[in-house]
C-alpha cells in the first residue's frame, strides 16, 4: 500500500525541471515562459462546514499540480495534461461560456473566463499540466488544478492587486458558474494561502485567515492519509442535496446561515426544525463548527495529541448525521481506531476518497499495514503541511 504518485510529492521552487520542459514543448513546440505549482489539500476538521459560512481547517499537502505556461496573442487556450488521454484541447477563449466546455479543461477554462469576466486583462495560453495529486481522490486535485491556472495567468499577465484569497474565491466561482458545481471555498483557499508547518484556520464567513503551526513529528505523531480508491457515483448530486438541505434548516431557523445557531442553542433550534433529515444536517453542522473550535486551541496549546477524538467525533457526525460517508471510508477508520490509532475521519467531501488517520509515530507502520490488509486497493502515505501555490521558475 504505497502511493508511487505520493512519493515523488515535493516539488521544489526555484530550479527548472528539464523533463517537465520537454513535456510543455512536445506538446506546443515551443518553450514555456514559466512555471507554477499549486498543492492539493487535506482538511484536518470542518466538514461539509465552508458552504454554512462556518469554519474550516485544512492544510496543503506536498502533491501538487505543477502548469508550464506561455502566453498566446491568437485568443487560444491550448490546454495539455500529462495525467489526461486526448492529446491538446484547444478553446477559442471568445467562445468560453457556462456548460460550453466539455472534460478536465473545463477547469482551467472557467478560470480564464471568470478571470476576463472580472476585468482582469488576461488572455490566450498554452498550458501543461502534472500532478502528484491523487486525481479523484478527495485530496482536491480539480482545486489545485484551478489555483495553479489562475496563478499563472495573472503572473504572466502582470495582474497585480488580487491576494491569494481573492484568487481562490475567483477559483471557486469559476467551479460555481462555468462546471456548474455548488462547491464552497476551502480547497481553493488551501491549495491559495496554506503555508508549510501550519494548518490554515478560515473563518469562511469574512475570510479571517489564521496559520496555526502544527508541527505533527515535534509531538512524535504522524498523520496517515488513505485514499479509498472509491467515488461513489452519487456524490455530486448528494453534495448539493445537503448544501440545499443546510440553506433549508436556516431558512426555517431564521438565520443566514448554520453557522449562526450555537452549540448551547442546538437543542432549541432541533426542536423548532420540522423533520429528521434538516435536524441531523443541523446538528453536524454546529457541532462540527464547535469541533473546529477545538481543535484550533489544541493545536495551539501544543496538545496536538488530543485531537484524535475530536477528529474521531467528527467522522461519525459525518457518517450518521451527515450521512456522507461509505463503507470503504468507515472501514479504514473503524480498522485505524481498533489497531490503535489516536483519531480518524474522513476528508473532504465523502462517498469515498480519502481518510486521514493520527497515530504515533512508533505505531505508523502497523496500522498502516492493518488498514491495507482490511482495504488491499487503498493506497496511503504520511504527510506534513506544506506550502501553498508558488512559481516555481
Ligand atoms: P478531487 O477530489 O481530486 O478534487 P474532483 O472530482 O473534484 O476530485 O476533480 C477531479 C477532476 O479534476 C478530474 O476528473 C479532472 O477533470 C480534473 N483534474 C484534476 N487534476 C487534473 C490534472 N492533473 N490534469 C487534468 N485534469 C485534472
Ligand atoms: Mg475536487
Amino acid at each position: 500500500m504505497t502511493d508511487t504518485r505520493g512519493s515523488a510529492a515535493t516539488v521544489e521552487a526555484g530550479t527548472a525541471d528539464p523533463a517537465f520542459e520537454a513535456a510543455f514543448k512536445d506538446a506546443f513546440g515551443r518553450a514555456p515562459e514559466g512555471a507554477w505549482a499549486a498543492p492539493g489539500r487535506v482538511n484536518l476538521i470542518g466538514e461539509h462546514t465552508d458552504y454554512n459560512d462556518g469554519f474550516v481547517m485544512p492544510f496543503a499537502l506536498p502533491q501538487a499540480t505543477r502548469a508550464a505556461v506561455a502566453r498566446r496573442e491568437d485568443g487560444l487556450l491550448r490546454l495539455h495534461s500529462a495525467d489526461m488521454d486526448g492529446g491538446v484541447v484547444e478553446l477559442r477563449i471568445d467562445d468560453l461560456a457556462p456548460g460550453a466546455t466539455e472534460g478536465w479543461a473545463r477547469y482551467p477554462a472557467a478560470v480564464l473566463w471568470t478571470l476576463r469576466q472580472a476585468g482582469h486583462p488576461v488572455g490566450g495560453a498554452d498550458i501543461h499540466y502534472d500532478s502528484s495529486v491523487p486525481v479523484g481522490g478527495g485530496l482536491s486535485s480539480s482545486a489545485a488544478l484551478q489555483v495553479v491556472t489562475a496563478l499563472a495567468l495573472t503572473e504572466l499577465y502582470g495582474v497585480g492587486g488580487l491576494s491569494r484569497q481573492e484568487l481562490a474565491v475567483l477559483c471557486q466561482s469559476s467551479e460555481n458558474t462555468y462546471v456548474g458545481a455548488p462547491v464552497g471555498v476551502m480547497d481553493q483557499t488551501a491549495s491559495a494561502c496554506c503555508t508549510e508547518g501550519h494548518a490554515l484556520h478560515l473563518d469562511v464567513r469574512g475570510l479571517a485567515q489564521r496559520q496555526v503551526p502544527l508541527d505533527l513529528a515535534a509531538e512524535g505523531l504522524r498523520l496517515l492519509v488513505v485514499d479509498t480508491r472509491v467515488k461513489h457515483a452519487h456524490a455530486d448530486g448528494a453534495y448539493g442535496e445537503r448544501r440545499a438541505g443546510c440553506e433549508e434548516a436556516a431558512a426555517v431557523l431564521g438565520v443566514p446561515a448554520l453557522r449562526d445557531i450555537e452549540p448551547d442553542g442546538l437543542e432549541q433550534a432541533l426542536a423548532a426544525l420540522p423533520d429528521d433529515r434538516l435536524r441531523r444536517l443541523t446538528r453536524h453542522i454546529v457541532t462540527e463548527n464547535a469541533r473546529v473550535g477545538q481543535v484550533l486551541a489544541l493545536c495551539e496549546a501544543g496538545r496536538t495529541r488530543d485531537i484524535g477524538p475530536v477528529l474521531t467525533a467528527g467522522h461519525a457526525s459525518l457518517r450518521d448525521d451527515f450521512q456522507v460517508s461509505c463503507p470503504e471510508l468507515d472501514l479504514v477508520v473503524d480498522t485505524a481506531l481498533a489497531a490503535g490509532a489516536l483519531g480518524a475521519r474522513m476528508t473532504g467531501g465523502g462517498f469515498g476518497g480519502s481518510a486521514i488517520v493520527l497515530v504515533d509515530a512508533g505505531d505508523e507502520e502497523r496500522i498502516a499495514r492493518t488498514v491495507a490488509e482490511a482495504l488491499p486497493q487503498a493506497r496511503h502515505f504520511s504527510t506534513t503541511p506544506a506550502e501553498g501555490a508558488r512559481r516555481l521558475w
